[in-house]
Order: structure tokens, then sequence, then C-alpha cells
């Protein structure tokens, strides 16, 4: 057994500091039971924890590390930036270079504004989508996260089209009202949603690679349906990507399927492993926002010239030729490494990818679109699994509703090492 003395004391002091000894609930392992690693170093593709032990990392901080741990190019830049301070709540020519980056290599984004964190840009996101359409609802799929903000901790009730229950405490029916939840995959419920609410809906909000909650793949035909219902009814369509933005291609999932949103929100990979986050669309829609326009939002750390350095050193490194198809080839090894495990030992378990994301399902499952299609028996097979993982050197996000994620860190040694790992596991 690993020696876990040191995360174990850590995390019980914590428990006096923080709700469940964390300051994001998933970090508190309760799906898996057991203590959460308190982590103390990374270095490329590894993770060391406060004991000292050796990790392969599948989990990059849950998705913004696509370079992985400390790299050369983005610890250069922030430490040459942090010369000459830390903020000044004043523009910097570091704003517009990385806007610059963006905006010249994406073709559905004219103008941005950048924010703090995920949830910042869609709860900014869906008030510009109020302030320009002047409507009050919006439209969200169960099985799609969507960060905190109040409009979005909101889940399906019984029923196709069915105004949503709050998934917190603490946020009143009236906001909830105004929150229709409908299922992936099912353009029955979308018309029926927009038949019933059509003239007050003024966005559906999408993750067009729905990866927090299993990793569940929509058809290219119902993104472009959403696309054309919206455009038909004077409704905006939102793409969240904060998971998949810079992560599956440049543009994202907007460029993969060619389906082009009104507004797109941003996060995780756009700030090099600082926080930021950020919400495009159109000049026009854009010119919405404050103080051009009358939506109001602000940030006292928006822009911060920081991670706005680590932001454009990341960036720069997604740009170079090859960098995306040479992570998919990776990510395709290890996913079909770990198909070819489980058949050879008749367990049923299916890895879903795309990109650099991949999801491992313990099922047969063709195909999972949408939450209700997981079956809770696979979950329970990867949780069993979990601490046997980290005994052997394998760190994946702490929940079989969890993604993977391969960085351009890990290397073709990590791969091998992890497909023989989860042989020795499931043994
Ligand atoms: C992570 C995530 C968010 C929330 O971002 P934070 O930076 O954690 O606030 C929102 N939407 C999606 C799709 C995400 O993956």
């Amino acid at each position: 057994m690993l020696n876990k003395n040191r995360s174990a004391a850590l995390f019980e002091k914590a428990k006096n500091y923080f709700p469940g000894g964390v300051n994001s609930p998933v970090r508190a392992f309760r799906s898996v039971g057991g203590i959460p690693l308190f982590l103390q170093k990374g270095k490329g593709a590894h993770i060391w924890d406060a004991d000292g032990n050796e990790y392969i990392d599948y989990c990059g901080s849950w998705g913004p590390l696509i370079l992985g741990h400390a790299h050369p190019a983005v610890l250069g830049k922030v430490q040459e930036t942090m010369q000459n301070g830390t903020s000044f709540g004043a523009p910097t020519e570091l704003e517009n270079q990385l806007a610059e980056l963006i905006i010249n290599n994406h073709r559905f984004i004219e103008k941005l504004r950048f924010v703090s964190s995920g949830t910042e840009a869609v709860m900014s996101a869906i008030r510009l989508a109020r302030g320009y359409t002047k409507r009050n609802k919006i439209v969200k799929f169960e099985g799609c996260f969507h960060g905190h903000a109040d409009s979005v901790l909101v889940k399906a009730g019984s029923g196709l089209v069915t105004f949503g229950n709050t998934s917190s405490a603490g946020i009143p029916q009236s906001f909830v009202n105004e929150t229709l939840v409908v299922d992936l995959d099912n353009e029955a419920a979308i018309e029926q949603v927009f038949a019933q609410h059509g003239n007050d809906i003024a966005c559906v909000i999408i993750e067009p690679i729905p990866a927090n909650n299993g990793l569940l793949l929509q058809r290219k035909e119902f993104l472009q349906f959403l696309r054309d219902t919206c455009t038909k009814h004077g409704a905006l369509l939102i793409f969240d990507e904060v998971i998949s933005g810079f992560r599956v291609g440049f543009e994202g999932a907007a460029g993969l399927y060619e389906v082009k949103p009104d507004i797109l929100t941003f996060g995780k990979i756009i700030g090099g492993g600082f926080p930021v986050g950020m919400y495009a669309s159109s000049k026009e829609i854009m010119s919405t926002v404050s103080p051009e326009g009358a939506v109001y939002q602000a940030g006292t750390l928006s822009g911060n010239p920081v991670a706005m350095a680590a932001g454009i050193a990341q960036l720069s490194e997604c740009l170079k030729p090859q960098f995306y198809t040479q992570l998919e080839e990776k990510t395709k090894k290890l996913s079909e490494g770990m198909e070819r495990v489980c058949q050879n030992k008749q367990i049923a378990c299916r890895v879903f990818k795309i990109g650099s994301i991949f999801w491992l399902s313990f099922s047969n499952q063709e195909a999972i679109r949408k939450a209700s299609d997981i079956k809770p028996e696979g979950i329970a097979r990867f949780n069993s699994l979990y601490h046997q993982w980290h005994e052997q050197g394998l760190y994946f996000g702490p929940s079989g509703y969890e993604v993977g994620f391969v960085s351009s860190a890990h290397t073709q040694q990590d791969i091998e090492k992890t497909i023989q790992i989860f042989e020795r596991v499931l043994h």
C-alpha cells in the first residue's frame, strides 16, 4: 500500500478550514471514497503527492493543462511578466495579444471579453443573450454542466419539456422558472419547448461536446438542428466550450462540427493553468456589452497580465503544426489499448473519445448520447477500481462520470505504462 499519511493529515486539518476539507466539492473524493491526495508537484504528465508518491496524471487540473504541468514556455512567459507587477486593473498590451491570437485563428469569433472563470463566462453569456434578445427564458440540457451560476444549476423534472428543479439549495424558484431543461439528442423535445415558449426563449446553451457527465458525444445533425431552430425563432445559440475550446482543435467543437454558435464561452485551457475565462461573439452582439451597450459586466482581475501571459504561451504552443493530430494519435493509442485489455479479459468496456478527451465506460453500449443512458453499474465499477489505479501510479478524476485528458507531455512510454497498469488492475 502507498503511504498516504501526509495527505491524510493535511486533509484532517483542511476539514477545520473548508467545508468538506476542500475548495471545490469533487476534490473531496466522495464518489470513490478514501482520502483525497494532496498534490505537491507536477512536471510534464507526472504529479507527486505530499507523501512523494508519483502518478501519471490524466486529470490535468480538469482540462486546463493541455501542455502538461510546468511547461517551460508557460513558466518562462509568466516569470518574465511578473517581474513588472502582477495586476493593474488597467488595460495592458498582453490582453490585445491574446485576443489577436484567438480572433485570427477562430472563424466564429469577432470580439470577446476576458473574465476569470468558466462560471463567470457562462453567467455573462446568458446575461448577454437575455439583454440582446430582450427575452427571459433559457434552454439547457440534462447532462450538461455550465458552472455554478444560479440559472444553470437546474436539473430536469419529469416529462419531455420541464421547468427544472434546482440542483442546489439557495436558488429561488423564480429563477428556476426561467430555465427549461430538455434531454440531449432529442429533436422532438426542442420542437416542443419552442412551440410552448418560443417567443420568450433568449438562448439555448449546450456543451457541444458534453464532457462533464461522461462523454456524451452528440450527432452533428443535432447541433445543426439547434442552430437552425434558434435562427428560426430569434433565439441565440450558446456553445459552452469551457472544456472543448482549444482542446479538440484550436476552433473547438464549433470548428470541428462546422456549426456556428452566436456566443461561445471558454475557460480552462485559455488560461494556461491560471484563472481565465472568456465569452465571445460577433461584433454586433458584443456591442450590447457595457460600456458600449446596456449589459453590465466587469471584473477587477479580468485580463490579468500574468494570466494573459500564460494563455498566450499555451495557445501559441497549440497553434504549432501537428499539435492536435499528435495529441489525438496518443489518445487513440491509449483508448484502443484499454479496450484491447478489456476485450482479452471479456470485460464490457468502451473508451469514448474525441480529440484528447477520453471517457472510460464499463459497458458495451455503442453510443451514449444522453445522461439517462449511462448505466450506474459501469460507474460503480470505475469507482471500485479507482484506488487500485492510485496504488499502481495512475491518477484519474475521482469519479466514473469524469473524463480524462491526454496532454502533449504524455510520452509513448507513459501511454504504454498506463495500459500495462490498467491490465494489472483488472486482473
Ligand atoms: C469547467 C466548466 C465550467 C465552469 O468553469 P469554472 O472555471 O470551473 O468556473 C463551465 N462549463 C463547462 C462546460 C465546464 O467544463
